[in-house]
């Protein structure tokens, strides 16, 4: 069984619903594929306090509620599915959503990035209760306390100097002695008064799902084998993300770490397929610039297929 469709938006975070807002508006009836994760990084957040019109916050699963209701009141259609594959070599594109197959004049891809996890035993049920993926988010929260960050990259030294900004003190924990992060941005975190650095140091859980909040660290060193609670009110992964783009591998350009490439903002390299949020985003990461890149996408799709008929 198959079906013809304007557009089809892939992914339900931020980018995935606001493309589906507007493409909603402009009479396109647009066909949502909710993906493995639905709502995206947001409903995995607490309290969102800076995503604008919310002068007191919003909680990340309420606003990407809002978001879904607010695209389905003009006709957004959502599907629990996911994409196992794309023909995008001609038009109509073809999806294989498992055995379903969908036919579409035009693409979004707006399927994000999923934040990398320790896969500690403990750990997926503290996230939003001092276990965080994101220091711009959640950092506030910390504000006079002690915080780990973990990671030596370039994510884990800005986090831990942006953490500064609240924490009465940052501990960076990595599992090697040496550093992928550039040169000047350990050097700055090596250099903050506030921050500290275990090396060759692994988390082996975090305490305390019970209290339903971040207590302590058990860690590990890896050169003497020693075993210890670290006491801590927060742990901040900063061990990069994975873009969710695999399935168009050989059709569209991607960077070296699987981020799609885009030119003109939110084309591809195919006409017709767009891109917008974390996917094609290593820099900035935010709800509000996915939310904008989705909207972009939203009008290019339009245009398309105004000049290219529907
Ligand atoms: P990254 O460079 O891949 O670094 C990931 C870090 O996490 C590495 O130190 C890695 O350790 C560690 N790690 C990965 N998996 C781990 C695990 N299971 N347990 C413990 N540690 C683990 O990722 P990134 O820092 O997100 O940076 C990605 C790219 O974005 C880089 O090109 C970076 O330069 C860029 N970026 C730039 C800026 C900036 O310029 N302001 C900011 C952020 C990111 P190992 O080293 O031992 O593998």
């Amino acid at each position: 069984m198959s079906e013809i469709r304007n557009v089809v938006i892939i992914g339900s975070g931020c980018s995935g619903h606001t493309a589906a807002l507007y493409t909603a508006r402009a009479n396109l009836s647009p066909l949502v594929i909710e993906g493995h994760e639905p709502g995206g990084q947001l409903s995995l957040t607490t309290l969102v306090e800076n995503f604008p019109g919310f002068p007191e916050g919003i909680l990340g699963p309420q606003l990407i509620e809002n978001m879904r209701k607010q695209a389905e009141r003009f006709g957004a259609e959502y599907r629990m599915a996911h994409l196992t594959s794309a023909d995008l070599s001609q038009r109509p594109f073809v999806l294989h959503l498992g055995k379903h197959q969908v036919h579409t004049q035009s693409l979004i891809i707006a399927s994000g990035a999923s934040a990398r996890w320790l896969g500690l035993p403990h750990e997926q049920q503290l996230i939003g209760h001092g276990v965080s993926s994101c220091a711009t988010c959640d950092g506030f929260f910390f504000s006079g306390k002690e915080i780990v960050v973990i990671g030596g990259g370039d994510s884990a030294m800005e986090e831990a100097l942006f953490l500064t900004r609240f924490a009465t003190k940052v501990t960076l924990i990595h599992r090697r002695d040496s550093f992928r992060a550039s040169k000047i941005m350990l050097k700055r975190a090596q250099e903050h008064p506030k921050i500290q650095f275990l090396t060759d140091t692994v988390v082996e859980d975090v305490h305390d799902v019970e209290k339903k909040e971040v207590t302590a660290l058990k860690l590990r060193n890896l050169k003497t084998g020693k075993v210890w609670d670290f006491p801590t009110s927060a742990m901040f992964l900063g061990i990069g993300h994975e873009p969710n783009a695999k399935m168009f591998e050989g059709q569209l350009d991607m960077d070296q770490d699987g981020y799609l490439k885009t030119h003109n903002y939110v084309h591809t390299r195919v006409h017709g397929v767009f891109a917008c949020g974390d996917v094609q985003d290593r820099r900035y990461r935010q709800a509000i610039t996915a939310a904008g890149t989705g909207c972009m996408a939203a009008i290019e799709v339009e245009k398309f297929l105004e000049e290219h008929g529907k």
